[in-house]
């Protein structure tokens, strides 16, 4: 079995994967850790974050 405690999705702005914590909220901004963009959970199943200005 394999419990999915973390999801993840791929940053709109550098494509670079974002982890997002298994707590997740829609509508959460969450940073991304390679370019710094702050995206909005847009959806968590499947995980999609997208640019929240
Ligand atoms: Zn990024």
């Amino acid at each position: 079995m394999n419990a999915q405690t973390m999801n993840s999705s791929i940053c709109p702005e550098c494509e670079g994967v974002l982890h997002l914590p298994a707590d997740l909220m829609e509508g959460e901004i969450v940073p991304c850790g390679d370019c710094g963009a702050e995206l909005e959970v847009l959806s968590l199943t499947p995980a999609g974050a997208g640019p929240c200005s």
